[in-house]
């Protein structure tokens, strides 16, 4: 930029000449020569006005330096209406949803644009309570709202409301506006009632529907898992001679993907190639969600190797769709590091897909390095959805410090946030924190959603507090107009069987407007097992083994059960069903990471090349055990007669040999982190309990259900579990 280009002009050519550059370099979000524009502005060879100075703000918010664009609308000496909303908008285009409410209370005379961009804000964030009340402050500030308004407010709306929306948008002519419309379809989609969505659309004259209205439509029936319909409304769109775009097209595929429906799926893959859209990134991230989320990952592959120019939201969809299936978890990660390699940055989805396999595949080291990373990027690091990502992740490796170091440091949090975290403590056994929690979150105002209360209830379960999860449970409905699922009803089962409350259970399934499904009655035969309820169990496996013949742990448990009350002849007699019947037990298996290696144990491993010291190491450990007063419980070998055998055989159970790797690999006083696949066994449970008292060390099991922290001789589940 040359000084003397302006020197040599009379003033008004020269701010003429300035504010063309300016422009130009809003449009081409050029920061360099936005910077030396700045610098000249600042020198006074333009008159300072609020025109330049408010483009300027746009100019470091097109080019998304927020604090560049705070600093320069903090110079203006009298802010003007679209100066406010510059910022405002910047704020919101960055996801700073509470820097933006913030901002946005400053602003003296709000207009319409600032209402209808902090309301974008809240709808993105599905921040519901905050988008009505902003709403109806509208009318104190006498702005009249718009089709914008009316759809922004729709699109926040999660649970209700839709109804009392729908009244204004007829009362003020706004339902005449095609975008209200379409949000009003979106919006009964999604708080669950299909048929009002499917009353707006055919209400809409066909000449006047545009192609969202057919998406909305689509998006509809894929949410409601009507695939078919989906299918034949697309139909119906190519006969009208609607143009039919890449949005359409995933649409339809994602209706076939939420109920996979891989035949469906399938045979509208061959339209795609047909038709020659199959190439198309945005149509090659359906399919790759399609087949990854029915277990054909290689299928999934394959649709990503064919697609001409793979965008970022490919590679995304495919790293996700690796990070889905646990044979594909380092896969996730191999991708994650190819999308570099291929020139890409990666953005907050990236981070997310590669974190969560990280989480499935229990790597901290890696999951580590992730975080780094992600502090390292030029994306805004507190971005939402990768610190949630983060929370789980740490809480899945064992980190519970970590994940909630992460919480509470948290800029912005939602829902989802409060999640993780619920979760994360509910599943390391600290119930009462994890209902803390929650009050904290009834308190902020984040809604709970109805995963929320899925942590909550199995928070109670894990402590025991029948009250609180009954309470909590009918709170449900009552406070916060959820009609609780399946899932909801398989947490109480649990929580009342664990509590030995079998009277309550067997009321509560008469009742209960579902079946209990696979996890309800799995839920209750563990209750039974537990106290040893040998009638109702055995009336549970039966019912369990009815909806799913396969289910190897059906018959461990209820063998388990018979071995524990003596009875050696229906633990016989269950044994050989599931023989006879084909089923394989899921060989338990127990990992630990050293070294930023993985290290798989089976029971009775001999594969590992440092087994032999495992088993040495076990031996002597074992003695003085036995002097602290440990006794195996051979009741969990399951070997009838011979107590040698028996004991031999709990020794080498897998959780015990990764344990005793950990403790010989690592440092005296590291704490050590065991993962298991199934479910701990009670005598292992018991024993580690001494291991960390002998050793002087904390090791943490994760098993199929939860964590235990074992420290100086107690585990921090309280034998509850
Ligand atoms: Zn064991
Ligand atoms: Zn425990």
């Amino acid at each position: 930029m040359s000084l003397a280009a302006f020197e040599s002009r009379s003033s008004s050519n020269a701010l003429l000449l300035f504010r063309d550059l300016l422009k130009g370099s809003i449009a081409n979000r050029n920061l360099a020569i936005g910077r030396s524009l700045h610098a000249l502005y600042l020198k006074s060879f333009i008159p300072p006005n609020t025109y330049v100075s408010n483009h300027l703000v746009l100019l470091y918010s097109r080019c998304r330096q927020l604090s560049l664009a705070r600093q320069m609308f903090d110079e203006i000496p009298h802010p003007n209406i679209f100066s406010y909303n510059t910022l405002l908008a910047a704020y919101v285009h960055e996801s700073q949803t509470h820097l933006a409410t913030v901002f946005f209370s400053r602003i003296p005379n709000p207009d319409l644009v600032s209402f209808n961009t902090l309301l974008c804000a809240y709808a993105a964030a599905s921040r519901t309570t905050d988008a009505i009340a902003l709403f109806s402050q509208m009318r104190h500030f006498d702005c009249d709202m718009d089709g914008f308004t009316l759809s922004a407010v729709l699109s926040s709306l999660l649970h209700s409301g839709a109804q009392q929306f729908h009244t204004i948008a007829i009362t003020t002519g706004l339902y005449a506006y095609i975008s209200v419309s379409n949000a009003l379809i979106c919006c009964y989609s999604r708080i669950g009632v299909l048929v009002d969505a499917e009353q707006v659309f055919h209400e809409i004259p066909v000449i006047d529907r545009d192609a969202v209205s057919w998406n909305c439509m689509i998006v509809a029936y894929g949410q409601h898992r009507k695939g078919p319909k989906a299918l034949s409304l697309f139909q119906e769109m190519i006969r009208r001679g609607v143009d039919v775009d890449m949005y359409t097209l995933a649409s339809v595929l994602t209706a076939f993907t939420t109920v996979k429906d891989l035949p469906g799926g399938m045979q509208f893959h061959s339209f795609l190639i047909k038709s020659a859209f199959e190439k198309n990134p945005h149509v090659g991230s359906g399919l790759i969600d399609l087949y990854s989320k029915c277990c054909r990952v290689l299928q999934a592959k394959q649709v990503f190797e064919e697609v001409d120019e793979p965008d970022l939201i490919l590679w995304n969809t495919m790293i996700s769709g690796f990070s889905l299936n646990d044979e594909y978890l380092e896969e996730a990660l191999l991708f994650f590091q190819s999308l570099q390699r291929a020139g890409f940055r990666p953005d907050d989805c990236s981070f997310v897909c590669a974190i969560s396999a990280c989480s499935n595949l229990s790597s901290p080291s890696q999951g580590q390095q992730l975080h780094s990373l992600a502090m390292k990027s030029d994306f805004p690091t507190n971005l939402v959805s990768v610190n949630n990502a983060l929370i789980s992740m740490y809480s899945k490796c064992g980190n519970l410090k970590e994940a909630d170091k992460l919480f509470v440091r948290m800029p912005e949090r939602n829902s989802v946030s409060y999640n993780s975290i619920i979760a994360a403590y509910a599943q390391h056994g600290l119930g009462c924190d994890a209902l803390e929690l929650f009050k904290e979150m009834l308190d902020s105002k984040n809604e709970p959603t109805s995963i929320t209360f899925i942590s909550v209830l199995s928070a109670c379960a894990h402590t025991g507090q029948v009250d609180e999860g009954r309470r909590y449970f009918n709170s449900m409905k009552k406070d916060h107009n959820f009609d609780p699922s399946e899932e909801h009803y398989s947490c109480m089962i649990n929580l009342l069987s664990r509590a030995g409350k079998f009277a309550e259970v067997d009321q509560l399934i008469k009742t209960m407007p579902f079946d209990p499904g696979v996890i309800g009655w799995a839920a209750l035969l563990g209750g039974c097992r537990t106290h040893g309820n040998l009638e109702l169990g055995a009336r549970a496996a039966e019912k369990l083994l009815e909806l799913d013949p396969s289910n190897a742990s059906a018959y461990v448990m209820l063998a388990n059960m018979y071995a524990s009350s003596g009875n050696w002849e229906e633990m016989a007699n269950s044994r050989r069903l599931m023989r006879d019947r084909g089923v394989r037990k899921k060989p338990g298996c127990s990992w630990i990471e050293i070294g930023k290696r993985i290290h798989v144990f089976a029971a009775d491993d001999v594969s590992h090349s440092r087994i032999k010291d495992v088993y040495e190491f076990l031996e002597e450990i074992s003695d003085k055990m036995k002097l602290a007063g440990y006794v195996p419980d051979v009741k969990w070998s399951l070997v009838r007669d011979d107590v040698r055998e028996g004991e031999v055989r709990l020794a080498h159970h897998s959780e015990k040999l990764a344990v005793a790797f950990g403790l010989i690999s690592t440092a005296n006083g590291a704490p050590i982190l065991v993962m298991k696949n199934l479910r701990i066994c009670g005598d292992c449970h018991n024993a580690i309990k001494y291991i960390s008292r002998i050793a002087g060390r904390e090791i943490t099991v994760r098993d199929a259900h939860r964590f235990h922290c074992f420290r100086d001789g107690h585990c921090s589940c309280g034998d509850y579990w």
